[in-house]
C-alpha cells in the first residue's frame, strides 16, 4: 500500500481543495480494512467528479481507484462482481463483451462504481445504478466486513448511502441480455414535449429531453429496442455538431459578468446545434453514453415525482423568463426519468421520478450562478430531492421532509459509525450530526 503525506486534494473541476496528512492508495480489501480500522476520521474517493463536498475534507484519505479489478462472472445468473474502484467504462466494456448489459446508464463513463453507487447515480427510463446490485461487501467503521445480499433490509439502506455507512469493497451487479436501441433525436416546442411525457414513457424504451432554457424548446431523444440486424438510415447530423461543448464554453465565458447574455447564447446554441434531427442505432452504452468530456463544469440536479413535474417545470420557466429574473440557465437542462424503488435515500423512493439537471459551464464562477438557487428553491417547494453528488444547499431540516426514511437512515448511520469516522464537515452539517471529540483518546 502506498502512503503520501501532507498534500493537497483537488476535485476534478478544481472547485474543492483540501489539505490532507495521509493519502493511502489501496489495492486489496485487507489494505482497505487496515487503513479504516486505524484512522480516526477518513474519507475515500474515486474519480473526484462529484460537485458536492463529500469525497474529502478529512486528515486521512483513501484513493480507491487502484482497487479496480473485475473479479468474477456468473453465466447462469448473468452477474458480474468487481472491486469498487473500477471505472464504469471498464465495467460496461466487460459486461458488453459477455453479450450483456446493465439496462439503465448515466451519461458518463469515467466515474468509479463506488462513487456512482454512493451518490445514487442514474440514467433514464430505468432505475438507479444501485438498484442492479445484488450483493456487496461493505467495510464498516471498525474495519470489519459486512456482506449484504439483495432482499435484506440493510441493502435498501446501503444502496445509496454517500459512503457514510461503510465503504463498498466488492460489488455484484445483475445484468440482462444486451439489446440494440434505435435512437431518434429531434427538437420540439415545450408545448409539444411536456404533455407527451407519460405517453412516450409507455411507447419507448428510452426517453430523455434536453431542455433548452430561454428558447421554449426541448431536444427529445427516444430509443426503441430493435433486432440488431434491422437496417436503419443512420444520420448523425452535420459534422460541426461535435463542437457544441466548445461553442458553449466560449459563449458562456463571460455570463457570470453579463448573465443576460445567456439568453442570446442559448438562442444561438439552439440554432447552431439543436435543430438537426438524428437517427442511429447501437447498444445502450454505445448509443447514449458520452465517452469523452473536455471541459469542466459544475452541476446541480433535482428530482420530483412524475405527476408534479409539469407544475414545477411551468413555474421554473415562468420564473426564469421574468424581467426581474437573475437566473439565466446554461444549455441544456437534462430531463430524465427514474422508476420507483425502495432504497431509503434514492430520489425515486416510493415514486416514479423526473430528474432535471442544471449546469454551469463555467465551474470557477459557479458560486455566483443564480440558477442553482432558483432551481433549488422551486424544487424544494414541491418536495423535490437533490442529487447527492451535485451541488445543493439543503440540509437535515429540509431533507427530513422530502426523504421518508431520512431519520431511519440517520439512526442506522449512528449505530454503524458511532464516532462519526466517515463524516467530513459537509456531511456533519448535512446529517446535523453531533461532533465527537477525542473519540479515540
Ligand atoms: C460530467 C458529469 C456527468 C455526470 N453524469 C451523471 C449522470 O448521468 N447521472 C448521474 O446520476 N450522475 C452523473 N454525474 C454525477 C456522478 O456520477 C457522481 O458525482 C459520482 O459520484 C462520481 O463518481 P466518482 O468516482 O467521481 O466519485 P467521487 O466524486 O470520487 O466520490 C463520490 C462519493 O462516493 C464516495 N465513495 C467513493 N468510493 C466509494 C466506495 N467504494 N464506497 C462507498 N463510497 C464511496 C466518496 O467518499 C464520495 O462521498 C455526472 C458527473 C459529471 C462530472
Amino acid at each position: 500500500m502506498k502512503q503520501n503525506k501532507n498534500g493537497v486534494w483537488v476535485s476534478w473541476n478544481e472547485n474543492l481543495k483540501y489539505n490532507y496528512k495521509s493519502l493511502y492508495t489501496i489495492k486489496t480489501e485487507e489494505e482497505l480494512q487496515t487503513v479504516i480500522a486505524k484512522s480516526e476520521k477518513i474519507r475515500f474517493f474515486g474519480s473526484k467528479q462529484s460537485s458536492a463536498d463529500i469525497a474529502a475534507g478529512t486528515e486521512t484519505l483513501i484513493d480507491i481507484t487502484a482497487y479496480n479489478k473485475i473479479l468474477e462472472f456468473n453465466d447462469s445468473d448473468k452477474t458480474i462482481t468487481v472491486q469498487s474502484g473500477v471505472l464504469l467504462k471498464d465495467l460496461l466494456e466487460a459486461v458488453e463483451a459477455k453479450g450483456w448489459c446493465i439496462p439503465c446508464l448515466p451519461d458518463i463513463n469515467t466515474v468509479t462504481v463506488g462513487g456512482a453507487l454512493a451518490t445514487g447515480t442514474h440514467g433514464t427510463s430505468g432505475k438507479l445504478l444501485s438498484e442492479y446490485v445484488t450483493n456487496c461487501r461493505l467495510v464498516l467503521a471498525d474495519g470489519s466486513i459486512r456482506e449484504i445480499n439483495e432482499g435484506e433490509e440493510l441493502m435498501d439502506a446501503v444502496r445509496v448511502s454517500l459512503g457514510v455507512l461503510g465503504v463498498f469493497s466488492t460489488v455484484t451487479f445483475s445484468c440482462e441480455e444486451i439489446y440494440t436501441l434505435h435512437v431518434k433525436e429531434h427538437p420540439e416546442s415545450d408545448s409539444e414535449w411536456l404533455p407527451k411525457i407519460k405517453e412516450r414513457l409507455k411507447k419507448h424504451d428510452f426517453l430523455r429531453v434536453l431542455w433548452l432554457p430561454h428558447t421554449d424548446k426541448g431536444y427529445v431523444i427516444t430509443g426503441d429496442k430493435i433486432d440488431t440486424n434491422t437496417e436503419i438510415k443512420e444520420d448523425l447530423g452535420p459534422d460541426y455538431l461535435k463542437h457544441r461543448r466548445k461553442a458553449s464554453k466560449i459563449l458562456y465565458k463571460y455570463t457570470h459578468i453579463f448573465p443576460w447574455f445567456t439568453v442570446v447564447a442559448n438562442k444561438l446554441l439552439y440554432r447552431g446545434f439543436f435543430r438537426a434531427t438524428k437517427e442511429h442505432k447501437g447498444s445502450l452504452y454505445q448509443a447514449t453514453v458520452t465517452k469523452s468530456r473536455g471541459s469542466t463544469l459544475e452541476l446541480a440536479e433535482w428530482t420530483i415525482s412524475l405527476d408534479v413535474f409539469p407544475k414545477v417545470f411551468e413555474e421554473l420557466k415562468r420564473e426564469i423568463n421574468k424581467w426581474s429574473n437573475k437566473s439565466f440557465i446554461h444549455i441544456p437542462m437534462d430531463v430524465r426519468f427514474v422508476y420507483k424503488d425502495k432504497s431509503w435515500l434514492s430520489y425515486a423512493y416510493g415514486q416514479d421520478t423526473v430528474t432535471m439537471g442544471c449546469v454551469s459551464r463555467n465551474a470557477a464562477t459557479a458560486d455566483s450562478y443564480e440558477a442553482f438557487k432558483s432551481v433549488e428553491r422551486i424544487f424544494l417547494k414541491y418536495g423535490g430531492r437533490p442529487h447527492w453528488g451535485k451541488r445543493f444547499k439543503a440540509k437535515d431540516a429540509e431533507l427530513s421532509k422530502v426523504y421518508e426514511r431520512w431519520n431511519d437512515f440517520k439512526a442506522l448511520r449512528e449505530t454503524l459509525d458511532p464516532t462519526n469516522k466517515f463524516l467530513n464537515p459537509y456531511l456533519t452539517d448535512l446529517f446535523n450530526a453531533k461532533v465527537v471529540e477525542h473519540a479515540y483518546a
